[in-house]
């Protein structure tokens, strides 16, 4: 019998943290972080850190790093910091949400010089969101100075 094509190895995650494996979680697993379903999520439960899937993905491609508490929180912080801008995109350039939210993280990646594979918030670090957030509201801070803003 032929074998066909190798199937491509599976994403093994590591933790960031701790250097140990990632292991696939799933509602109502010991392991998962959540009560209610979030989709499956690639955690290391010593350091309780935790990342999400792409949706649909056949292999569980995570979303990015693993991320701890303090990422977590981090996230959400640059979350809020860049929604401004996203829902100034969406009226400017009369895109929806998800477009505008790309456009903006792409924007703020290569604005900051940030050496990740994909413009997700997930691909930052801890501090590579501090910087983000900080430039942000440089940004923010710049535009309100200006007498008119179109
Ligand atoms: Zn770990």
């Amino acid at each position: 019998m032929r074998v066909g094509r190798p199937i491509p190895a599976p994403p093994q995650p590591l933790c960031d943290y701790c250097g140990g494996k990632a292991v696939l979680a799933r509602v109502g697993d010991e392991a998962y972080p959540y009560q209610e379903d979030h989709g499956p999520v690639w955690i290391c439960p010593p350091c309780q850190a935790w990342i999400g899937v792409r949706a649909r993905s056949k292999h569980h491609t995570p979303l990015g790093r693993l991320a701890d508490a303090a990422l977590r929180e981090k996230k959400s912080q640059l979350h809020d910091a860049l929604e401004p801008l996203v829902a100034a995109k969406m009226r400017r350039d009369g895109v929806n949400a998800f477009e505008a939210r790309g456009k903006a993280m792409k924007w703020l990646i290569a604005s900051l010089g940030l050496p990740v594979d994909s413009p997700t918030i997930h691909a930052l670090s801890l501090e590579q969101c501090e910087q983000a957030i900080h430039f942000i509201a440089e940004f923010q801070a710049a535009r309100g100075r200006k007498p008119s803003d179109s």
